[in-house]
């Protein structure tokens, strides 16, 4: 008998679910909340959607169960995401290991997917968000409820997101949903998402983009740095590089009021190098004023804020300066330290960390409290570095869920 598998949520890990099980010969219903399926995935990568990684590592990636991941990645590795979307007909691009569609559209990405999805007959039912699952009638079979809707199905699919960007559908219902079946949710936070800061003096600085080195540290142990453009903002600090340490940081503001990052905007500069520098600048001192002497090293709007930090006046003769602040303003340039105390919120946010334990999931992502409903994607305590790897562990999880759900290998 043609078993029949519900997911709820049409999101990349869900349609992922729906095209694995219905290879598998499943007659498979996609119950959507949104008035179509994948909206977020056209957000993705700028439009363009980095759909993988081909330096894909255990390591990119936050859990509470990194060996469990560990496992789940080597069932579905970055080959199977390659020859996963190959076999959809999408031809791919790599840029330093990060998998894009050639054509630089995330729109072919969903396209595929859709395409696959009705070729396979998986039936789709838009504006249909689910708020009530249990398990029955039948001894085996699962209920979901949308509204006054009712529908039965042998085995479910939750994959409804966490709470990241939730005009794109996922907005923590799927959390409601595993708590019904039993389920606890590890506390959540936005994940690679923009961070304020308590200086009030960053609308100044705000809009600069720069190649940096930033340092969190935490009650004085250094926790995370990380290399790229940062951009400052004129509440905080953006760019790729925070967006990486985001999740830790939001995670430590749950519990307490900041967090310090240290910033050096020139990275590359060894100190004794950068004490030469300074040392040979010394010759440019004279007849210059301060802004004149410290042009060109850094974005002009930095340089004037670190010597208002210092104390020093732009138009007073530099070699006439108190050299401790002309020293200030170096050390600022290697070692600008900020005061983080909190994030932008959801809206903003890439991805959601926390979820549901892993630990509450069988190998096949089965839940361990209601027999034959699976989960796949963000919902689950899985969140990966920028770089290919959110969308990784959604068609990984999809893919491991569906193929269970439709029988081979359940429980
Ligand atoms: C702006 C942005 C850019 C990103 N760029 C990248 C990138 O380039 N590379 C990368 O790897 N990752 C990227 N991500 C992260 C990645 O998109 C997500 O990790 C991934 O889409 C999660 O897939 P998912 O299927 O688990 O959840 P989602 O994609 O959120 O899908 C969940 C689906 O479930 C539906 N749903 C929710 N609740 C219900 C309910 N109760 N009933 C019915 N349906 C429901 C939602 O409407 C949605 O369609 C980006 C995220 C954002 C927001």
């Amino acid at each position: 008998m043609e078993k029949k598998v519900g997911i709820v949520g049409g999101g990349a890990a869900g349609m992922t679910a729906a095209i694995t099980a219905a290879r598998q010969g499943a007659k498979v219903t996609i119950l959507e909340g949104n008035d179509r399926v994948g909206k977020k995935i056209l957000a993705t990568g700028n439009g363009k959607c980095n759909l993988g990684n081909l330096k894909l590592d255990a390591q990119d990636y936050y859990t509470g169960q990194p060996q469990f991941l560990k496992r789940c990645l080597e069932r579905f590795g970055k080959e199977d995401t390659v020859s996963f979307f190959q076999g959809l007909g999408l031809m791919l691009k790599e840029k330093n290991g990060c998998l894009y569609p050639a054509c630089e559209q995330a729109s072919a990405v969903l396209d595929v997917l859709r395409y696959e999805l009705a070729s396979l007959g998986v039936e789709v039912v838009t504006d249909c968000k689910v708020n009530r699952i249990y398990a029955g009638p039948e001894e085996s079979g699962i209920t979901l409820k949308s509204g006054k809707r009712t529908f039965h199905f042998d085995s479910a699919v939750i994959a409804c997101g966490g709470k990241a960007a939730p005009k794109t559908g996922s907005d923590g219902s799927g959390f409601e949903l595993a708590r019904q079946l039993g389920h606890t949710i590890l506390p959540t936070v936005p994940a690679l998402v923009q961070l304020t800061c308590s200086e009030p003096y960053l609308k100044a600085v705000s809009g600069v983009r720069a190649d940096a080195e930033i340092h969190v540290w935490n009650q004085g142990k250094l926790l995370a740095s990380e290399r790229g453009e940062l951009q400052l903002t004129d509440r905080g600090i953006s760019g790729i590089p925070v967006f990486q340490f985001s999740r830790q940081v939001n995670y430590i503001l749950r519990r307490q009021k900041e967090v310090e990052v240290t910033i050096d905007f020139l990275p590359d500069l060894g100190r004794e190098e950068y004490d030469h520098l300074q040392n040979d600048r010394k010759l440019l001192l004279d007849g210059r004023t301060a802004e004149e002497f410290f042009t060109g090293i850094l974005h002009k709007k930095l340089m004037l804020q670190f010597m208002k930090l210092a104390g020093l006046k732009p138009t007073e003769q530099a070699q006439l300066a108190d050299v401790k602040k002309i020293a200030a303003v170096y050390g600022l340039c290697r070692e600008w330290r900020l005061h983080v105390n909190g994030h932008y919120s959801y809206d903003n946010a890439q991805a959601c960390a926390g979820g549901i334990p892993l630990d509450q999931v069988t190998r096949n992502l089965e839940s361990k409290r209601a027999k034959g409903v699976f989960f796949a994607g963000e919902i689950l305590d899985v969140d990966g570095r920028c770089g290919g790897y959110n969308l990784h562990w959604a068609w990984c999880s999809g893919h491991l869920a569906g193929k269970a759900s439709s029988g081979e290998m359940c429980g």
